[in-house]
C-alpha cells in the first residue's frame, strides 16, 4: 500500500470512480480509491440505471443536461456500450395537484429546450394502450430520456482509470482521518496510513460516517428502496418507457427480457438490504393496478439498496468550511448515478483549479446552516 497520494477517493462507486475519472483526463495520477467492499457493491450495483431530464429544479437539470453528454458519446470514450436505452421517462398524473406540479416543471424544462411533452390522457392511452388511463389527468414524456447499465458504466470506467495509473484498493476500509490545525493531512486504513492533503467523501450511504472521522455532521441518510424483476414478459412490439406511475410512487421500465417494478421506499432510515415479502405484494399489486396485464406475470425475484438522501433531495458537493482539504460528494437522493458525470467533473474542477462551477455552489453543506435549502418536488417519487 502506498504511504501517500496527491488524493485519496474513499468509496468504489460510480461518484468515486467518476471522480478520478475526471481526475485523469486532467493529468492528475498519483490517486487512491479505497472501497472497503468490492467496487459497486454500495448502491451504484443496486440502482436502477435511470438517467433524466425531467427534474424541477435548475440545478438538477444542468446537472442531467451536463451529464447526458458523456452518456451519449460513453462508447466512443471508454470502447464500451454503457446500454443506454433512450425509451423515455412517462410521468403519470391522477390528481389535479400532480398534474398542476407537472405543468409547472414543464414549463422550466422546456426552458432549457428539452423536448419535453405534456400529454392529455387520451394520448397517452393511444400510445401506450397496455396502460390504465381511465384515472389519468395527464403526463409528461421526454423522448431523451431513459436508463443504463450500472455495471456495465463502472467496469468501463474502472478499467480506464486503473489503465491511468490510479490505483485501486478494494476491501480496504477507511477508519479514520488524519487531521491536523484545520487541515486533512491523511486516512488510516487497516492496512497504514496514507499522507494526503486532498480526501474526497465518496462513501455512498456511508457518508455521514466519513464525516464524524473528521467530526464533521453530514445530513446523509440511508433510506432501503426494494426493487423486483418479473419473468420474460412482453408488453408490447414497441419500446416500453420507464412509466413513473407518481400518485400511486410507483415506477416500471423494462429489464431484459422482462421488467423492473419498484417496490416500496423505506421511511426510516436504516441499512438493511433485505427484501419483504409485503414488499413484493404492495409491487405486485400497484403493477396490476396501471399495466392490468400485469396479472399474467411473474416476480421471479428482487433486491434492496440504499438511497443516500439529503434533507432537501439534492446533492452535497464541494469543501467544508473549517476543514481544509476535505471534499464531499453525497446526499444524491437516488440521483447519484445520472448525475455522477457532472459531479464527477465539477470535483475534479474543484481538485485541479481550485473553483467549483458556479451553479454547483448552491449544493455546498454550507445551504444548510445558511437555510438556503433548495427543493425538488419529483423525487417525492424517486427512482
Ligand atoms: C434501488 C435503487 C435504485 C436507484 N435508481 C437510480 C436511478 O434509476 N438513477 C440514478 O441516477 N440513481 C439511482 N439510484 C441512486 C444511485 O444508486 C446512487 O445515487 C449512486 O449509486 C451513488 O453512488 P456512490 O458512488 O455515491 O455510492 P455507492 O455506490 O454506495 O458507493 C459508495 C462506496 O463507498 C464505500 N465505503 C463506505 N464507507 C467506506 C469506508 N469507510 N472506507 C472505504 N469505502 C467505504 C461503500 O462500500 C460503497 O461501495 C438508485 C439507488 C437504489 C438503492
Amino acid at each position: 500500500m502506498e504511504k501517500g497520494a496527491d488524493v485519496v477517493i474513499i468509496g468504489g462507486g460510480i461518484v468515486g470512480v467518476s471522480i478520478a475519472y475526471h481526475l485523469t483526463r486532467k493529468k492528475l495520477k498519483n490517486l487512491l480509491l479505497l472501497e472497503r467492499n468490492l467496487l459497486g457493491e454500495g448502491s451504484t450495483g443496486l440502482c436502477a440505471g435511470g438517467i433524466r431530464t425531467q427534474f424541477a429544479t435548475d440545478i438538477n437539470i444542468r446537472l442531467s443536461l451536463e451529464s447526458f453528454d458523456f452518456w451519449i458519446h460513453f462508447k466512443e470514450l471508454t470502447g464500451v456500450d454503457p446500454e443506454f436505452r433512450q425509451v423515455g421517462y412517462l410521468f403519470l398524473a391522477s390528481s389535479p395537484e400532480t398534474l398542476n406540479l407537472f405543468q409547472t416543471n414543464v414549463r422550466l424544462q422546456k426552458s432549457y429546450d428539452l423536448p419535453v411533452e405534456l400529454l392529455e390522457p387520451e394520448e397517452i392511452h393511444h400510445r401506450w394502450p397496455f396502460l390504465r388511463w381511465e384515472d389519468l389527468v395527464g403526463g409528461t414524456f421526454c423522448a431523451l430520456d431513459g436508463y443504463a447499465g450500472p455495471h456495465e458504466v463502472l467496469s468501463a470506467l474502472v478499467q480506464m482509470v486503473r489503465q491511468q495509473g490510479v490505483k485501486i484498493y478494494e476491501q480496504t476500509e477507511v477508519v479514520g482521518l488524519s487531521i491536523k490545525g484545520d487541515r486533512v493531512v491523511g486516512v488510516k486504513t487497516q492496512a497504514g496510513d496514507i499522507e494526503t492533503r486532498i480526501v474526497v467523501n465518496a462513501a455512498g450511504p456511508w457518508a455521514s460516517e466519513v464525516g464524524e472521522m473528521a467530526g464533521i455532521e453530514i445530513p446523509v441518510k440511508p433510506l432501503r428502496r426494494q426493487l423486483f424483476f418479473t419473468a420474460p414478459f412482453c408488453l408490447s412490439d414497441k419500446p416500453v418507457p420507464l412509466v413513473i406511475d407518481f400518485d400511486q410512487g410507483w415506477y416500471f421500465r423494462p429489464e431484459g427480457r422482462g421488467f423492473l417494478l419498484s417496490g416500496p421506499l423505506d421511511r426510516e432510515p436504516s441499512f438493511r438490504r433485505t427484501i419483504d415479502r409485503h414488499a413484493k405484494v404492495e409491487a405486485a399489486e400497484k403493477a396490476m393496478v396501471r399495466v392490468p396485464v400485469f396479472q399474467n406475470a411473474r416476480i421471479a425475484g428482487g433486491w434492496a439498496g440504499l438511497y443516500e438522501i439529503s434533507p432537501d433531495r439534492h446533492a452535497i458537493l464541494g469543501p467544508i468550511p473549517g476543514l481544509e482539504g476535505f471534499i464531499l460528494a453525497n446526499g444524491f437522493s437516488g440521483h447519484g448515478f445520472q448525475h455522477s458525470p457532472a459531479v464527477g467533473k465539477a470535483i475534479a474542477d474543484l481538485i485541479t483549479q481550485g473553483r467549483i462551477p458556479r451553479d454547483v455552489l448552491q449544493l455546498s453543506i454550507e445551504r444548510f446552516a445558511k437555510g438556503r435549502t433548495l427543493e425538488e418536488p419529483l423525487t417525492a417519487f424517486k427512482e
